[in-house]
């Protein structure tokens, strides 16, 4: 079998082995296996990749190629080991805008190893030049956009910047406008290739990229963060045509599609509309964000009063959030389930489909503290429940409990929230009066049946279990 065949039968097992992991990672009981499956998709593809470039290669090259490898592996497994969950979706962030450069650079190279060329290859490849060009011209624009729009979501998420989204006069217009201005210079590229046509278009998709996610705010990062994950697929898939590698193509897509339907669904869950995300925010003009000081009165508890609640209490719901993420709460609030259940009380959760910084982030968490799935319920399978439970405990989340929600004027308008204030007492875990992500004063703090108990929260729920 010739090298050109194995490392093609190496491929397909790598795109069958991506596809087996995505299918994993849509549950959780198969999520692990998923993880599995992918790494060792990936595994083989770069094992695939390097043995089929080798045989075109002087040593010099393989050596470097192999040395990239180790800085980028090593790299990789100090960031990942030392991360804190709570500090994954920046990565993520980060690492999407790794893909998007990646694709502007693949772009670059194109251009300038064949139209760019002096005694190029251009004239070799004939007619197929202005596909080529075509290429370049769209994965630079795809990767800009990714890279940029990638570091504005990264510096948000890290609360380097502050999530409050951009309004410039006409924002619309701007990328309506550049839109159309991408597809004239891709036109002219295409007809006439050129380094300033292609340098202006690099930049345009730039500002483009950096604008699409300044424009949305801090409610709808959920949103971003999964369409840039669409994007780097795409961005990857067109630097897969690029390269003429088969394997890079079929994985983009998969990447690319798979984001796109979680971008759609993060999008049903949160009552908003796909094209306005993806287009900066289209349609919204950025209801200000609001609040952050103190709006009527609230009344505190202390741990030991919540832990009589809950004795007496029949049922409970817990609605975790980000907080919980901060505090490592996860392992004391499943000590407390495990322990309210023993004592006959009925414990449930209700995790909100935004909760914590990533899609699923309470759901791993509280997988990782052992708590069974069956008492994990989504936000609709909860809601309706919530007139008759008696206490919900409200560990670290915010925005998903704001019943400001319903208000049109709010910046989370239209925002599915779990309905906590229908319950018998709502407790809200957090250390201050201060907003949540989107950075709106929530209303349920000052609620009759509402109490608030101040502090961290891991240390909040271990004063219960104490007191229980
Ligand atoms: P929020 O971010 O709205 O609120 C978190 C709350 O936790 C804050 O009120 C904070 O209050 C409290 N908190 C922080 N640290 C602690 C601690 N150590 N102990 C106790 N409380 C603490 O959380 P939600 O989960 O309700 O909402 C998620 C928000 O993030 C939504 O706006 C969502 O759109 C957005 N988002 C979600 C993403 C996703 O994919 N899930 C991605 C990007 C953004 P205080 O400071 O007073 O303690």
């Amino acid at each position: 079998m010739s090298l050109t065949t194995a490392s093609s039968a190496a491929y397909l097992v790598a795109g069958l082995l991506f596809v087996l992991s995505l299918a994993g990672l849509s549950k959780h009981e198969t999520a692990k296996a998923g993880n599995t499956y992918g790494m060792a998709g990936m595994a083989l593809a770069l094992i695939a990749t390097v043995a089929l470039a080798a045989d075109d290669l002087e040593a010099a090259a393989i050596i470097a190629i192999v040395a990239a490898m180790a800085v980028g592996a090593a790299l990789g497994i100090w960031r990942a080991r030392q991360v804190e969950m709570t500090g994954m979706p920046e990565l993520i962030a980060l690492l999407h805008s790794f893909v998007g450069l990646a694709a502007v650079l693949v772009g670059w190279n194109g251009y300038l190893s064949v139209e760019g060329a002096p005694a190029g290859e251009a004239e070799e490849l004939g007619l197929a030049v202005e596909i080529h060009s075509a290429e370049v011209s769209i994965g630079v624009f795809i990767g800009a956009v990714t890279f940029t729009g990638s570091i504005v979501a990264f510096l948000k998420l890290s609360a380097r910047i502050k999530s409050n989204p951009l309004v410039l006069p006409g924002k619309n217009w701007l990328n309506l406008g550049a839109l159309a201005l991408f597809v004239v210079l891709t036109v002219v590229f295409v007809v006439e290739p050129s380094l300033p046509v292609l340098a202006v278009l690099t930049a345009l998709a730039l500002a483009l990229g950096w604008h699409l996610v300044a424009s949305i705010g801090g409610g709808d990062m959920p949103v971003v963060v999964s369409m840039l994950n669409s994007y780097s697929g795409w961005a990857a898939a067109a630097a897969g045509f690029l390269l003429d590698n088969d394997l890079l193509i079929i994985t983009g897509a998969l990447v690319g599609s798979s984001g796109a339907y979680l971008s759609y669904i993060m999008c049903k869950a949160m009552n908003r509309s796909f094209i306005s995300v993806i287009a900066g925010g289209f349609g919204n003009e950025g209801a200000a964000a609001v609040g952050g000081g103190e709006d009527g009165e609230h009344t505190e508890i202390t741990a030991a009063d919540v832990a009589e609640l809950l004795i007496d209490a029949r049922s409970v719901v817990i609605t975790p959030g980000y907080g919980m993420a901060v505090a490592h709460a996860q392992g004391p609030v499943a000590d407390l389930t495990r322990q309210l259940a023993d004592r006959g009380v009925d414990v449930r959760f209700g995790i909100h489909p935004v909760a914590g910084r990533l899609p699923g982030h309470m759901n791993v968490l509280l997988a990782e503290a052992k708590v069974p799935y069956d008492v994990v319920l989504e936000m609709d399978e909860v809601n309706d429940d919530l007139a008759a439970t008696d206490v919900v405990l409200v560990i670290g989340a915010n925005d998903t409990v704001n019943p400001s929600a319903a208000d049109p004027g709010s910046p989370i308008a239209g925002m599915p929230v779990l309905r906590v204030w229908e319950a018998g007492t709502v407790i809200v875990f957090k250390r201050s009066m201060n907003t949540g992500y989107a950075g709106v004063q929530n209303p349920l703090f000052f609620r009759e049946n509402t109490r608030m108990l101040f502090g961290d929260a891991r240390e909040r729920v271990e004063d219960i279990l104490k007191a229980l």
